[in-house]
């Protein structure tokens, strides 16, 4: 079958149509029609060789993690999917090491031993084939009318872990929001969203349905795609070529919370700067290495003891987080009908693959269609 194969020893990345169609092989076994796998800056890091690994005995790896399918059969033991079903793919396995806590309760996003694999990513084939295979306890039913947005189901993860981290962070202090009776609920935090590409906007998307008082701040003018996606989701897009930090800071309040989906560690680390009492800041982007930076550690400091902040990374995602993106999913629909479906700007067919991971082609979140 046709497959998107990445070679790091020859340095290709190519489809090849002799990659050999998976089968069940276990009574929990799901096997799925693949219909759209969504392209990410992990795959452009991918194809650009400085990361992914192929499973152990092959010369190449099978890219893409964010993933779409159809079932169309399932071993004798499974009970929660049946043919037709819609289903997205977790993209992580657990390690094997028994002292791994997190990984023997199913919790591998926390692995700690790093000997996780990952699908698409790290020692297993990816969802870039015509047809998968995986156990059902991996998988997650979307439902039918989010057949064009499901594939936005793996980059929401990302949010959605966060924001139940912050749940939990924030239990340490009195955080809710007063209601009156009788009265719509207020929304009395902000969150500061840095970055306007699909994991900042679908970030923004989760924090406003979660109540936040939401802002994106990120480099461009407006207006541009990004900013016009911001307001029609009721948020407010600050630039930061019109707003310096202390300016955005002014503008929004009190930072309650900070959503970090740049990668840019200078950018991130001033707005640090400027979070609120009680803050909590969230990184999310993976920099590459460009040398030391100048800081203001004196005042980061301060503020980090004066103001009671928490800062924490989080990457990856556990079950919880992809069942709270489909439901969110959903509710995105109800909330800004269309919002969530205009994130993808296009959809490719499987030959397009190598230059929508590799060179990119503008727009906020490509897609690799591969079936109908
Ligand atoms: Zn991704
Ligand atoms: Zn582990």
């Amino acid at each position: 079958m046709k497959a998107v194969a990445v070679f790091p020893q020859s340095r290709e990345l190519r489809v090849i149509d002799d990659h050999p169609e998976p089968k069940i092989s276990a009574p929990t076994e799901v096997k799925l029609r693949m219909l759209e796998v969504g392209v990410c800056g992990t795959d452009k890091e991918i194809c650009h060789f400085d990361y992914g690994t192929p499973p152990n005995g092959s010369d190449y790896l099978v890219l893409g993690h964010e993933s779409l399918g159809e079932v169309v059969e399932i071993g004798p033991g499974v009970t929660s999917l049946k043919p037709g079903d819609l289903v997205v793919v977790m993209v992580r396995r657990p390690c094997e090491e028994p002292g791994c806590v997190a990984c023997r309760a199913g919790r591998q996003d926390f692995c700690y031993t790093g000997k996780f694999k990952e699908r698409g990513i790290n020692q297993l084939h990816g969802f870039m084939a015509e047809f998968v295979v995986d156990d059902e306890k991996y998988m997650f039913r979307v439902p039918p009318e989010l057949r064009g947005i499901g594939v936005l189901t793996e980059p929401l993860t990302i949010a959605e872990k966060a924001l139940r981290e912050v749940n939990n962070v924030q239990l340490r202090l009195p955080w809710a929001c007063p209601v009156e009776p009788g009265k719509p609920r207020e929304f009395c935090h902000n969150a500061v969203v840095l970055g306007a590409g699909p994991v900042g906007l679908l970030g923004a998307m989760a924090l406003a349905t979660s109540g936040f008082k939401t802002f994106v701040y990120s480099r461009d003018e407006k207006p541009n795609a990004g900013s016009d996606f911001v307001e029609k989701i009721g948020g407010t897009y600050i630039s930061s070529s019109t707003h310096n930090i202390e300016q955005l800071a002014e503008e929004v309040g009190n930072i309650d919370l900070v959503y970090e989906a740049t990668g840019a560690s200078k950018f991130a680390f001033d707005t640090l700067r400027v979070l609120g009492t009680n803050g909590v800041y969230i990184f999310t982007g993976v920099p590459g290495r460009k040398g030391p930076i100048e800081l203001d550690t004196d005042t980061i400091m301060r503020n980090l003891v004066l103001k009671n902040q928490v800062v924490f990374g989080s990457v990856n995602a556990g079950r919880d987080a992809y069942t709270g993106a489909i439901e969110d999913l959903a509710k995105f629909e109800q909330h800004w009908p269309g919002a969530a479906a205009s994130l993808i700007t296009g959809r490719y067919p499987i030959t397009d693959a190598s230059k929508l991971a590799c060179q990119g082609v503008g727009g906020i979140k490509n897609v690799v269609a591969i079936n109908q």
